[in-house]
């Protein structure tokens, strides 16, 4: 008996998983040696790492703090409500809901919580920038409500609040939506919250992408303006894979009634305690810091392709990211993926506003700056990675070149090792 048991544990503890192990060596490589410049991609902190990777994935723990469904949950009550207090620090806000397991689990909360099948939303289009949680037809959003959508100014490529506020009035939607996945510029929560009042509807905020640069003071805020603000953690805000909602104390229980039981079962204890680890390092002054030279970078890289005779859609940056324009390139987004991952460097193709191409080939590529940012690159190496880009662009049928400048990528990426002690 004594020996089973011995060999229970044992093999609970030691047997790896050869083929997986390898795979994440490789990706931590893959990691190490690639400048990634994907807008919605970062390095969280090894704490954070280390927190996902404890045994409160063990727990169920259906329900809220203090409220469960099941038995055994005082320690992770402890962490969910150090998530939640962290999080309402860090936001300013009255009430939030750590659980969504990801930035359109969020969405689809708010969805659940204010609107009928059938009811109107009015969002930011997907090709200038939106989301597909924001009303797509394959996405629950289009194919459950009916989805009315704005454009950006065709001349600016910027959001035109007085169109807005027309689709508005035409409309009559339940529910307005700002927030983007591709959008350069700052959004004026503050006009948007001024139209959704005029027609009575609900105004969601989604800064999936603006989270950390928000908390930080480099975006106005959506928080107190909003009646709903989404949020990843995993973004701007660095922290593990997952998303947030704020909102005024009255709508307390409808959102955590909408989160679950409406669209999910348990939560994910060992993510909600690496969400309160990333909030504790976020609510630190370097964190601002971060949030600060993640813009200039930004900025200082999208100059450099400007003045390099690249077109930037909207003309320039007022965030973490940017869109190149391919068009009078005679490149596609995809073509130039292709090219830039053959030398290690790591972008999205990208629809632009009124663009002609389909999303899988798309006319622009989209730039962003958390990840390397987060590496420790300041604007010299942003004219480096600039200079990089436009000679792969240039040079994509060398093969000659193209070999040179993967080894000047390797070499920048790992003058700038994230994680230290692999
Ligand atoms: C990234 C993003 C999301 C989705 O987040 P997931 O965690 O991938 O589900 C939602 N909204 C916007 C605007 C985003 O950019």
């Amino acid at each position: 008996m004594i020996n089973s048991k011995k060999h229970e544990n044992h093999t609970l503890n030691t047997e790896e998983d050869i083929e997986i192990k390898e795979i994440i060596k490789k990706e931590i490589e893959r990691q190490k040696s690639q400048i990634i410049l994907i807008a919605s991609e970062n390095f969280t902190s090894r704490e954070v790492i280390r927190t996902m990777g404890s045994p409160l994935t063990n727990k169920y723990a259906e329900g809220y703090p203090g409220q469960r469904y099941y038995a055994g949950c005082e320690n992770v009550d402890e962490a969910e409500q150090l998530a939640m207090d962290r999080a309402n620090k860090l936001f300013g806000s009255e009430y939030c809901n750590v659980q969504p397991h990801s930035g359109v689990s969020a969405n689809l909360a708010v969805f659940l919580g204010v609107l009928n099948c059938g009811d109107k939303i009015l969002s930011m289009n997907l090709r200038d920038g939106g989301h597909l949680s924001h009303g797509h037809k394959q996405n629950l959003s289009g194919r459950y409500y009916d989805v009315h959508t704005y454009t950006v100014n065709p001349e600016t490529e910027m959001l035109d609040y007085e169109n807005i506020q027309k689709i508005a009035r035409e409309v009559r939607p339940k529910l307005i939506i700002a927030g983007a996945s591709s959008y350069s510029r700052i959004i004026d929560f503050d006009r948007f919250r001024e139209i959704a009042d005029e027609v009575s509807a609900f105004f969601m905020a989604d800064t999936a992408h603006i989270a950390g640069l928000m908390v930080s003071g480099y975006h106005p805020t959506s928080i107190g303006v909003a009646d709903f603000t989404t949020a990843t953690t995993h973004k701007t805000l660095r922290g593990p894979r997952g998303g947030l909602i704020f909102a005024d104390k009255k709508y307390a229980d409808l959102i955590d009634r909408s989160v679950f039981p409406g669209v999910q079962g348990g939560p994910l204890m060992h993510v909600i305690a690496a969400k309160a680890v990333a909030f504790k390092e976020a609510l630190q002054d370097s964190f601002k810091d971060y949030s600060r030279r993640i813009i200039e970078n930004s900025k200082a890289l999208c100059e450099y392709m400007k003045n390099d005779g690249f077109r930037i859609v909207s003309g320039g940056t007022d965030n973490h990211l940017f869109l190149i324009d391919l068009t009078s390139k005679n490149l596609t987004g995809s073509e130039a993926v292709d090219a830039l991952t053959s030398v290690g460097i790591i972008v999205n193709k990208n629809v632009i506003p009124f663009d002609k191409l389909r999303p899988t080939i798309a006319s622009g590529i989209r730039i962003g700056t958390p990840a390397v940012t987060t590496q420790g690159m300041g604007e010299e190496e942003m004219y480096k990675i600039g200079e990089l880009i436009s000679s792969t662009l240039k040079n994509r049928n060398n093969n000659t070149i193209l070999k040179e400048i993967a080894k000047k990528v390797r070499n920048l990426a790992g003058d700038f090792p994230v994680y230290t002690k692999d």
